[in-house]
């Protein structure tokens, strides 16, 4: 249940209403869902999810930058199917650059059949050398005339295969690092883009690798200017690290409510296992972490909607101790509900495998710590 009560200072009525029905959308039409069988199934599922967010108009808060809406819609989503969860992440994430650095040309064209569901997009950052170190990347776009080539491998994307659109980082100049970075939109079919393999996940999620050898893109694929990728791919990540928050904790209320309801039926030594203290320390402190992690969650966001430029270190802070505390509360959930919790069909299980790559993606623990530290020593 998406209680909006205890993070009510940070919303507007909208969200409350907004917070309701997607509550009621993720319980009715998404967690009754199956899970697919494997990794084929989760891509296909995946696409009948996006489907159904459009046909909905459960991506307008990607649209119109409403971040505590999109933390809204990625709690209730968390809570009921994180592959789902995953499917409105990655179309925010493929789409916020051309929100933030699109030509007016660039978002006629491609907005609308994004916000429909009928576009799907991808974010093409990562490299077998770049992970956490973006300025390392090598994927090349060399100026040919009114076109761009690119040429390179990107790795561990989301959405891989299955998507029409990828937002691909790739230096326009090598000798300048970090601010030779730019950032094209690339149509899956474009000559030279090759799907290379799929990665598979343990929780169903659509991931793997591209490939560009000699793929050229005209120079209206160009987000932004030149050298602007950058900035471009960081503003995005960090307006939707809370986003990742937010999902964390939905994850986090999954596990408590499963907790909850398997601690009052199970009974041992005659007695529900409910009123053992060592239970009940362990559900007290879940309630708390996920209390604690939503009010970091929202004020980032919230900030962000009131026109902050930038929430480094609030999103840092709810990334990192959101998706840490999740973690801990569906690993508590697994040992609450003891030999039960680690069969595959249990929600526990399918959340203890889908929660372990919210604390890597968009940013790793360790980086949200660096970001964090550094404007703390800034500040002398
Ligand atoms: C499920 C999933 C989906 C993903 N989707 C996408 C996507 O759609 N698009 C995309 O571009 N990428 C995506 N990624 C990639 C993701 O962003 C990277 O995995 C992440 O940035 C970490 O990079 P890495 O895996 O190379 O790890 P590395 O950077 O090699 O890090 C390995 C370890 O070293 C630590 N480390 C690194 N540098 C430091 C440091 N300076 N100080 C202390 N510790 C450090 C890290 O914290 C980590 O613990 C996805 C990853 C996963 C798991």
């Amino acid at each position: 249940m998406l209680d909006t009560h205890p993070i009510r200072a940070f919303l507007e009525p909208r969200h409350a209403a907004l917070a309701d029905r997607a509550d009621g959308f993720a319980r009715m039409d998404i967690a009754t869902r199956a899970e697919p069988a494997d990794d084929a199934a989760a891509r296909k599922e995946a696409r009948a999810l996006l489907d159904l967010f459009g046909a909905g108009g459960w991506l307008r808060p990607i649209h119109e930058l409403d971040l505590r809406g999109c933390c809204l819609m990625r709690e209730a989503l968390g809570e009921a199917s994180p592959l789902a969860d995953a499917v409105f992440a990655l179309q925010g994430l493929g789409t916020t650059p051309i929100l933030l650095g699109g030509s007016v040309e660039q978002k006629a064209r491609w907005l609308e059949p994004i916000g429909r569901g009928k576009v799907m997009t991808a974010f093409a950052m990562t490299e077998p050398e770049a992970g956490s170190d973006v300025s390392a990347i090598r994927t090349t776009a060399r100026r040919d005339g009114s076109h761009y080539v690119l040429d390179g491998v990107k790795t561990l994307i989301s959405n891989a295969g299955i998507a029409d659109l990828y937002a691909v980082f790739a230096s326009t100049d090598p000798t300048q690092g970090a601010k030779g970075i730019s950032c094209f939109l690339v149509p899956a079919d474009t000559p030279g883009l090759r799907f290379a393999r799929a990665q598979v996940l343990s929780a169903p999620h659509p991931l793997g690798e591209i490939v560009f050898q000699d793929c050229r893109v005209p120079e209206n694929a160009l987000l932004g200017t030149e050298g602007r990728g950058y900035a471009l791919g960081l503003a995005a990540l960090d307006r939707l690290r809370p986003t990742v928050a937010a999902a964390a904790c939905g994850m986090a209320a999954r596990a408590l409510a499963e907790s909850l309801a398997h601690v009052k039926r199970r009974h041992q030594f005659g007695s529900p296992l409910a009123t053992f203290q060592l239970v009940q320390q362990k559900l007290a402190r879940m309630a708390t972490d996920i209390a604690a992690a939503r009010l970091l969650t929202y004020r980032a966001a919230y900030e962000k909607d009131q026109g902050q430029a930038r929430i480094t270190t609030e999103a840092a802070m709810a990334k990192s101790f959101a998706t840490e505390m999740a973690q801990r509360a569906v690993d508590d959930a697994v040992q609450l509900i003891g030999g039960l919790g680690v069969l595959a069909d249990h929600p526990v299980d399918r959340l203890y495998r889908a929660v372990r790559a919210l604390r890597i993606y968009e940013g790793t623990t360790e980086i949200q710590q660096l970001i964090i530290a550094g404007e703390l020593l800034k500040q002398g």
